[in-house]
Order: C-alpha cells, then sequence, then structure tokens
C-alpha cells in the first residue's frame, strides 16, 4: 500500500500529465488531503521534478539532486551587496527574494505575525541606491536671523556677511505674512503688511515675518522668518503642568525602516541608541492622508468621508489636536511642499487655522521666494530648505513651551517624497535637529514620536519583493522622557513589550488618548473607531495579534508574506484578468469615467502565492500577490484572495489596489484624488476634449 506521501507523489504526476499548473495541482492536494498534504516547497519540488521530465517518486527529491537547490526558486540566498551606494541603475529585478531565508532574522516574530529583519542593501535594491549630497541654497549664508533671549525675539542682520552680498549701503525692512481666511481658494491666501524699514536689528512681536534687504542696485536679499514669540507662551500655575507631558509629532514622508537605514545612516544610529522603535509598526492605508489621519483622528477614510472629505473644509475633522487645545496645550502644526501637504493636496485646507501656531503662511510665503526643486519638490524655498524649516519651527516650538503642556505636528515632504534617495542628503540635517542640545534638554518631560507616513510607493523599487515590503513599514521611533517612565513604570512597561508586537497607527491614536488622560483626571479617553479592537501603546497588546484585529487589510499585512510562483501560471493569469477587470469597474463608477481609457491585461511582472488557509466559509483558499501591467501602460498592486475548486474559482480583493508607476502625467485630466490613482486619460471623452477644445477654447 502505497504511503499517503507516495500517494499524493502518483497524483501529482497525474495531474502534471492532465497540464494541471503547479497552483492547480498544489490546491487540488490541499484540498483532497488537507492537514496530510505535503508542504508548498515539497510539492513544488517534485511537480518541477515532473516538468523536467523526472520520474522519480522518492519522499524527498532534493536529497537525490543537489541540483535543485540552486534551480529553485525558494532557495535563492542572499548575495552580498557589492557595496552601498555603488551604482544606480532602473530595471526590475528577474529573480524575486524569496520571503523568508535560511537565518531568516525578524523585526517581530510572534505566533501570529513574523515580519522578516531584511538586509537594505540585499542585491535586489542595491541598484537602486546612490548617495544624493546637500547642497546649500545659497553660497554667501544667510543675512538675516532671530535670536531670542530675555523674553525678547530678534532680528538682526548678519554685518558679517554683508560684503559678501555687495559693497554698496544696503537697507533692510520686514513685514508681517499675514494668512487671509479663505473662501474658494486652496488655503494659499496671504498678505504682508507694509515693510517696516531697520538697521541692524530690530524688536520683532509677530511670529511670521518677510525681510528685504537692497542696495542702490535693487534687491540683494530676501528671506522669511518664523518665531514664537516668547510672551506668548504660558506661565503655568503650580502643580498644573503635573503628569500633563507634551507630545511632539516630527514627520518625513515616505520613508520606510529600510530606507532610514540606507539614507539616514547617522540618524539611525542616535536614534538606535536614543529613542524606541516599533519594530512591527503596520500601515494601513495607501499613502498619507489615511495613515496620518489614522494616527490624528483614530477613524478610517470611510468614516472620515462624512466631515473631511474632498468637498469640505477640514476644521470638522475632530483631529486630536483640537483636544490638546481645549484642555490647555498650546498647538502647532507645520508641513512643507504646500501643494501637497496632507490637507491640501486635493482638498480644501483649513478654513480658521486649526492649532494656535499654523505654519501654512510662512511655508506658502517661503516657497514664493523661489523654489529649487529637486527631483520635483522644493528641496530650496528661498535660501533656505524646506526641510531645515520644518526642523527649525518645530526645534523653536518644542523650546519655547517646554515648561508648558504642549501638542505639535511637523512633517516634511520636501526630500524624501518623489526620491528614494535624496534624504541621504539631509542625513548630517536631520541629525543635526535630533541631537541639537537645546532641542534635547527641551524635551524632558516631552514624548517625541519621529516616524513616516509608509515607504516609498511607486517606481522600479515596487516591483521588487523588498520594496513590496518596506513600502508597508515605515520607520517609527518613540522618545519617552525619564519622568513618565518614573511617573508611570507600568504603561512604560507595557511600551517596552509592544515595541516587539504588531502595532499600527490607530494604535498612537490610542496612545495619544491616553497621554490626555494620564494628565487630565477628568478626561476620559477615546478609542479609535477605525479599529475598535486596538490598543494604547500603554497596555499590553496580545502576544496573538493578527492583522485582521489590528484593522490592517491583508493587502498591507506583512505579517504572513507568500512564496513567488510563476507569472506564467494559469490561475495568476485569472487573478491578474480579475483585477484588471475591479479597476475597470471602479474607473466607471466615477462621474468623470468618461476620460478614462479602459484597460486590457499586457502582463504579469510578479506573482506571489501564500501558504492555504481557511476562509469565513471554512473554505481552503490563497491568497495572491499580483503586479500587472496593463494596456495603456499601468502598473498596479492588489491581493486577492482566491478559491480554486475542482468545478469552478472564485476570486475576492483583499483591500485596495496599489498603483505601483508613476502616474501624475497620464491621470491629469481628471480632479478625483482617487480615481487620478486609476485612472488613464485616453478615454473617449479625453480624446473628443483634445481634439475640439483647441478649436473652440473649452
Ligand atoms: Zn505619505
Amino acid at each position: 500500500m502505497l504511503s499517503v506521501q507516495m500517494e499524493q507523489r502518483v497524483n501529482l504526476k497525474f495531474l502534471f500529465k492532465l497540464e494541471k499548473t503547479f497552483t492547480e495541482a498544489y490546491a487540488m492536494l490541499k484540498e483532497v488531503y488537507g492537514h496530510e498534504c505535503l508542504s508548498h516547497t515539497q510539492v513544488f519540488e517534485w511537480f518541477k521534478l515532473s516538468k523536467e521530465g523526472r520520474e522519480t517518486t522518492e519522499i524527498n527529491p532534493r536529497r537525490s539532486n543537489s541540483n535543485l537547490l540552486q534551480t529553485n526558486p525558494f532557495r535563492l540566498r542572499w548575495k552580498q551587496p557589492v557595496n552601498q551606494y555603488n551604482y544606480c541603475v532602473l530595471g526590475y529585478s528577474e529573480k524575486p527574494i524569496p520571503y523568508e531565508t535560511e537565518n531568516q532574522k525578524y523585526l517581530i516574530n510572534t505566533s501570529k505575525c513574523r515580519i522578516p529583519d531584511i538586509d537594505p542593501f540585499n542585491s535586489e535594491v542595491n541598484k537602486y541606491v546612490c548617495k544624493e549630497e546637500y547642497s546649500n541654497c545659497t553660497n554667501l549664508g544667510l543675512l538675516t536671523y532671530i535670536d531670542k533671549s530675555d523674553g525678547v525675539a530678534t532680528l538682526r542682520v548678519n554685518g558679517s556677511l554683508l560684503p559678501l552680498y555687495t559693497l554698496f549701503p544696503v537697507t533692510c525692512c520686514y513685514s508681517k505674512i499675514f494668512r487671509t481666511n479663505y473662501v474658494n481658494n486652496n488655503d494659499n491666501e496671504i498678505t504682508f503688511s507694509a515693510c517696516q524699514e531697520f538697521k541692524d536689528k530690530t524688536v520683532i512681536s509677530y511670529p511670521f515675518i518677510r525681510v528685504t534687504c537692497s542696495s542702490v542696485l535693487g534687491k540683494i536679499y530676501s528671506n522669511t522668518h518664523a518665531t514664537v514669540i516668547p510672551n506668548e507662551t504660558r506661565i503655568l500655575a503650580d502643580g498644573e503642568r503635573a503628569n500633563r507631558f507634551s507630545i511632539l509629532l516630527v514627520g518625513i514622508d515616505s520613508i520606510s525602516k529600510l530606507n532610514l537605514r540606507r539614507t539616514l545612516p547617522k540618524t539611525y544610529a542616535h536614534l538606535k541608541e536614543n529613542y524606541l522603535e516599533l519594530r512591527g509598526y503596520n500601515k494601513i492605508g495607501d499613502n498619507t492622508f489615511p495613515n496620518l489621519m489614522a494616527v490624528l483622528t483614530g477613524r478610517n477614510t470611510t468614516q472620515l468621508d462624512a466631515s473631511c472629505n474632498a468637498k469640505a473644509k477640514l476644521n470638522n475633522c475632530d483631529i486630536i489636536w483640537d483636544t490638546f487645545r481645549a484642555l490647555g496645550y498650546t498647538t502647532a502644526y507645520a508641513e512643507d511642499e504646500a501643494n501637497i501637504a496632507t490637507f491640501n493636496y486635493e482638498r480644501l485646507g483649513f478654513l480658521e487655522p486649526p492649532t494656535d501656531y499654523y505654519y501654512r503662511p510662512y511655508v506658502v510665503a517661503s516657497e514664493a521666494l523661489g523654489k529649487r526643486p529637486r527631483y520635483g519638490m522644493t528641496f530650496c524655498a528661498g535660501p533656505e530648505t524646506s526641510g531645515e524649516r520644518v526642523f527649525n519651527v518645530a526645534k523653536d516650538f518644542a523650546v519655547s513651551f517646554k515648561d508648558s503642556p504642549a501638542f505639535g505636528l511637523f512633517w516634511m515632504n520636501s526630500f524624501s517624497h518623489d526620491d528614494i534617495n535624496i534624504p541621504s542628503a539631509m542625513d548630517e540635517k536631520v541629525l543635526e535637529f535630533l541631537g541639537d542640545t537645546s532641542f534635547r534638554s527641551a524635551i524632558d518631560d516631552t514624548i517625541v514620536i519621529f516616524f513616516s507616513d509608509h515607504g516609498f510607493r511607486f517606481g522600479d523599487i515596487r516591483y521588487t519583493h523588498t520594496g513590496w515590503l518596506e513600502e508597508r513599514l515605515p520607520f517609527i521611533y518613540f522618545h519617552i522622557p525619564d519622568s513618565f517612565k518614573r511617573t508611570f513604570p507600568s504603561q512604560y512597561r507595557n511600551f517596552l513589550i509592544n515595541t516587539e508586537r504588531l502595532t499600527t497607527p490607530y494604535d498612537i491614536y490610542n496612545t495619544l488618548q491616553d497621554v490626555l488622560q494620564l494628565g487630565n483626571g477628568s478626561y476620559r479617553g477615546k478609542r479609535s473607531l477605525g479599529c475598535p479592537n486596538c490598543y494604547s501603546l500603554f497596555q499590553e497588546i496580545p502576544e496573538s495579534r493578527t492583522c485582521k484585529e489590528a484593522a490592517i487589510d491583508q493587502h498591507w499585512c506583512t505579517c504572513t508574506g507568500h512564496n513567488y510562483i510563476s507569472p506564467k501560471d494559469r490561475v495568476v493569469r485569472l487573478v491578474a484578468e480579475f483585477v484588471v477587470e475591479h479597476i475597470n469597474g471602479l474607473v466607471d463608477s466615477f462621474p468623470e469615467d468618461g476620460a478614462c481609457a479602459d484597460y486590457a491585461l499586457s502582463r504579469v511582472v510578479s506573482a506571489g502565492m501564500s501558504e492555504s488557509y481557511l476562509n469565513e466559509k471554512n473554505q481552503t483558499v490563497y491568497y495572491f500577490l499580483v503586479i500587472i501591467e496593463t494596456s495603456p501602460s499601468a502598473m498596479f498592486e492588489a491581493t486577492v484572495e482566491a478559491y480554486l475548486g475542482l468545478d469552478r474559482n472564485y476570486f475576492q480583493l483583499l483591500g485596495d489596489i496599489s498603483r505601483v508607476d508613476r502616474y501624475a502625467a497620464n491621470s491629469a485630466c481628471v480632479k478625483d484624488a482617487v480615481l487620478k490613482k486609476y485612472c488613464y486619460c485616453d478615454g473617449f471623452l479625453y480624446s473628443i476634449k483634445k481634439f475640439v477644445c483647441p478649436l473652440i477654447r473649452c
């Protein structure tokens, strides 16, 4: 009598002869043999032997064929990186890295979640890595600056630099930058007061100013400055501060854990030494808005649609800074790159300033000085980098309010959003900020969260396995002050445990609510609506937490992984066609759909397949992760659950569909931010408009 294993081997040969694909054959074996089914890897090896015309039915064919180790795609090992920053050639890897390798290390390794800790310079991504150099926005130095002492802010001219600018006499003046509460425009309206002349220095009593200096030959210098006016800081009554910890959120867009290590190695070393990392922090949505809003409101985008959609000004979003302000904290929000800022990209921004210090007028005025872009982003806004401007206001805010409760969000896009290597130009500057003595001594009672929202979302690196993994794993580090550890030891102990658990942006929201509750006896902390089963980081998160429990769709989940299979597999092709059909249906559901082309499947770029699991109907299913190219050319990534029955297949999308190529140029004909992600401007209406509009000026 045949053993169960041998029987499966014979059946496998039979299935091969019936021209079933590996995926189909494995699914059938799984259905018939259930828990006794051979492992995915073993079936693959036998299937491959059959394909190669070998007739063995030995239980472990690997033992009888040493060459197989080299040809089995699940057994590929890391190649040694040639060296860091060696070259930068674009293209995608033909040989995906397997999900787990021998001697695999893990970021977290719990019973339900195992996230691989992979080499940031592995051979698959090394070819995309370049070192970018920092470049000054002016070679002459900053002619003006603000210093603060004895409760006074003074705007000064740096006389020693004047000879570099001109040998003629110079006059300088400054204007206040006012925000205009707008009606129709996109939160961009600013006005300036009359320019007030001053000689070498003048006392400033307004937070945002523009300075202009001229000689007889005309303007030689202009810049903007932002400062917290010292007399605006509140003096607290005795005991008022007790247990009211400040919060400082400092974020850099689109930086994964791995890209932090690649591009900001000095910063990474500082963080490892001084901060605590959430090693299992997994994003919950595609881009900035869902991930950052999960932190700031605890809601998902469906829940936010009621009051925070693209058609509404965003003052009614119940952002957590409203609560901090209501409970006596001074609040601040700054974000560079005004056009793509979180609340302004395809959204209407705020009617009233949402925080006590709202730096957008300063950012808009700074960008109006003149932009020097790098890879499409405003690296320089006037004579200073956009990034350093945000670091400077964050530091000024932290130092100014070090003795009273404060909440600040400081977010940067300008050196990270559009290119995976540009952050490397800013490593020293990021480190200067985090390591600054005055900043470090200002955060004795402040919880600092230094983090990103997601990894790099589009371009060639996204067609790699590493790109898939790191896009879902943004970096996140916490500075927990000693005073907090002393006051709340059990909360701190839980936090330490949670650094090695699966965590999400919703947990950060709950944590901020806990900070409010711990410092304000009468306040009852709210809990995230987007993830009703989420925790605060000051509560112990269960060891067995799954993505589902943490409100992470399978499409974003990095806990379970997948093995790579042939993109030519027949089932993969069916999955890919299902995805294309779904995208076409999605596009058709928008009123502007007439401008967009219908897609057809062009090719499957890569395909991953999970181990089998039971779905809610108790059926044995798999999920497939596919990256597909369509015609007209667009690249999408989707995760699809598949039931592969003997008589029928059934597919279901597990979360969002990602657009992984750069699409801005091809989707400019539509306005809706969601449709932009899926649209290729080549539809019937688009063609008509393109032809007719030049004639009738529509
Ligand atoms: Zn983002």
